[in-house]
């Protein structure tokens, strides 16, 4: 087992160690979690909380070169691209 399984065997966040066990911290500014938050919008029950999810998703500019996030000015964080938003 990875050190993310506690001795009960339930996921433990290492980066949130506060995080209640089997809870996991998302960012939408994250390539992976994001597409993971899209998935989770379709399936999630609570369909106010689904629609602000993907309303989340939508305003987020992204970079066309790495899919992270790009910052207010247009900077991409991960690969230096610059691009201005308008
Ligand atoms: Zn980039």
């Amino acid at each position: 087992m990875g050190h993310h399984i506690d001795s009960e065997g339930r996921f433990q966040s290492d980066k949130f160690p506060d995080l209640a066990p089997d809870k996991i911290v998302l960012s939408f500014k994250d390539p992976a979690a994001r597409r993971a938050l899209n998935v989770y919008s379709i399936f999630a029950e609570d369909r106010e909380l689904a629609r602000d999810i993907r309303t989340r998703i939508d305003a987020i500019k992204i970079c066309s070169c790495c899919d992270a996030a790009l910052s207010k000015s247009g900077e991409c964080e991960s690969c230096e691209d610059f691009r201005p938003v308008f």
